[in-house]
């Protein structure tokens, strides 16, 4: 396809990536959230936005069905990476990934013991190098969202999630017991689109790496 296109997800990365956006002269035509449509006009006739699941953009953007797209930490360490080039940290949708367990239970003892933990998470290859690194030995068990019911169903003895401000884990009684890394979204660029669509997409990239904060 002539031109470019963006791989975005709907909510906070398409909210903060707006003024990234607009720093490169492009503003969507509709809004994501009201709009049911999956694919987004821009003012520029040359730019498109497509609307897809955060954790799908890496995989958009590898196979060159978007030429850039914006993605977490969080979902580019589970992606791998393979066929992207990451030029920015944007720092928009921050926050950090860590271990999380009940109020209860005293994780530091139970690691002491080298007791066999299970733990549920998204995020397994960040989980499985994290516990590896550390010597604690882990059963992970993958899950696809609400981490934070897992142990209070019995499912799991700690969690692997991605925490902001901490309510959610405080109204479920959890408390975060490990820092993991913080996270925040990166521009990702599909590695044969930027030789062959270079004039088109460096000046993009240059309007965001000037408007990062
Ligand atoms: P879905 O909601 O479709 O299951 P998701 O939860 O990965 O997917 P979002 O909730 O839109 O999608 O999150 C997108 C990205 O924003 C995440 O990959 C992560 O990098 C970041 N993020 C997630 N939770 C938070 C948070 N509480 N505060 C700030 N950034 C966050
Ligand atoms: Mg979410």
């Amino acid at each position: 396809m002539d031109g470019i296109t963006i791989a975005l997800s709907k909510g906070r990365i398409f909210e903060e990536t707006l003024p990234l956006l607009a720093a490169a002269g492009i503003v969507p035509s509709e809004d994501p959230e009201s709009s049911r449509k999956l694919i987004i006009d821009t003012n520029r006739p040359d730019v498109r936005v497509v609307i897809v699941r955060a954790s799908d953009v890496p995989t958009y953007v590898q196979y060159g069905a978007a030429d850039l797209g914006i993605a977490g930490k969080d979902v580019l360490l589970e992606h791998g990476g393979t066929g992207l080039y990451q030029p920015l940290d944007l720092k928009i949708a921050k926050c950090r990934m860590c271990v999380a367990a009940p109020a209860g239970f005293d994780y530091a003892a139970a690691v002491r013991r080298g007791a066999r933990l299970r733990v549920a998470t998204k995020y397994i290859n960040t989980a499985r190098e994290h516990f590896a690194a550390k010597g604690v030995h882990v059963d992970l068990i993958k899950l696809y969202g609400s981490m934070e019911l897992a142990p209070l169903a019995g499912l799991a003895e700690a969690i692997v999630d991605l925490v902001s401000s901490g309510g959610t884990l405080k109204a479920n009684n959890l408390v975060e017991v490990e820092d993991i890394m913080p996270i925040s979204s990166r521009l990702v660029v599909n590695q044969a689109a930027l030789k062959l669509k270079r004039e088109l997409l460096q000046p993009v990239i240059d309007a965001f790496a000037g408007a990062v904060k």
